[in-house]
């Protein structure tokens, strides 16, 4: 298949832990997507969850993708770096009144499938106390979304599975939902190709997408990796850190060919050299259900 512009794709892992396989997979689906296509394969740091982000997570990330051979086509964007312009477009969407101040909202209630709306009308003097969330408004029209999604075709997510969301905690730092569209749009990603875990957030970031006037990228995502009965791939199931394989001696190229073939296929071929997968790779053959790891 022909892409219109030219193509730019990101990996963004999160500093929280060793890269594991569904994470290098992610990252190895977005690099050869990149390279069939002549376009640009960047990675980004996705560092808002400051409690649980370490440098030595981010060193150890970069080691293994640097392993594998997966470099970013530009500079590394580490997302705390721009934390300022994040909180000025915070700043400017509570100006605009597409976003407000939530002075009873611990952060736990973003987990909740109704907010309530308290604070969305409750006028700004009546509160006093400098500990609030910002919410970003969902507009009111009620109308569902749905994306296009690259491998699963059309996805609708009802408008009342949506609500409020936290788009600035009470420390003033903003969450992965809004930060990863500011990011995305920054980047000039053309393509976000994830995990399918992620599909639930795709329509709060659709709904800031449209609030702040930016181009929609093309969503993708990614089946997930299972365990050979189906089940959530976990530890028990073997190892599933990347540097684990690189320590028993597993050589780079062998895991790549392996970890491709975990929800793409090109017939029954199994043994690929990186040139021969970019010029087989594209989304059509990424199939929508779960992949076992065996
Ligand atoms: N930091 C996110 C993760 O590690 C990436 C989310 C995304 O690609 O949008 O799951």
């Amino acid at each position: 298949m022909k892409l219109a512009s030219p193509v730019r794709v990101r990996f963004a892992p999160s500093p929280t832990g060793n890269l594991h396989v569904g994470g290098l997979r992610t990252a190895l689906f977005n690099w050869l997507f990149a390279r069939h296509h002549g376009g640009a394969f960047l990675i980004r740091i996705e560092d808002t969850d400051r409690e649980r982000s370490t440098k030595e997570f981010e060193a150890v990330i970069f080691d293994s993708l640097k392993w594998m051979n997966l470099e970013s086509d530009e500079p590394v964007l580490v997302q705390s770096t721009r934390l300022k312009e994040h909180q000025r477009i915070i700043q400017q969407l509570l100006d605009e009144g597409k976003a407000y101040r939530c002075y009873c909202s611990q952060e736990k209630s973003d987990d909740m499938p109704s907010y309530e709306f308290t604070c969305r009308c409750a006028t700004e003097t009546a509160q006093r106390s400098d500990l609030y969330a910002v919410r970003f408004k969902i507009p009111t029209h009620q109308e569902d979304i749905t994306f296009d999604d690259f491998i699963r075709g059309p996805i609708t997510i009802a408008w009342d599975q949506l609500h409020d969301f936290i788009i600035a905690r009470s420390s003033g730092i903003p969450t992965y939902n809004f930060v990863v569209v500011l990011d995305d749009a920054f980047m000039q990603i053309t393509h976000v190709i994830r995990g399918e875990e992620h599909i639930s957030n795709t329509p709060k970031q659709i709904l800031l997408y449209q609030a702040l006037g930016y181009d929609l990228p093309r969503f993708a995502h990614l089946p997930m990796i299972l365990s050979p009965t189906g089940g959530k791939l976990s530890k028990r199931d073997g190892v599933v850190g990347v540097q684990e394989y690189r320590r028993m001696g597993y050589l780079a190229d062998a895991l790549f060919n392996f970890l491709v073939r975990l929800g793409w296929a090109h017939g029954d071929q199994e043994i690929f050299t990186r040139d021969e997968l970019i010029k087989l790779f594209t989304l059509d053959h990424v199939q929508k259900k779960g992949a076992a790891f065996d």
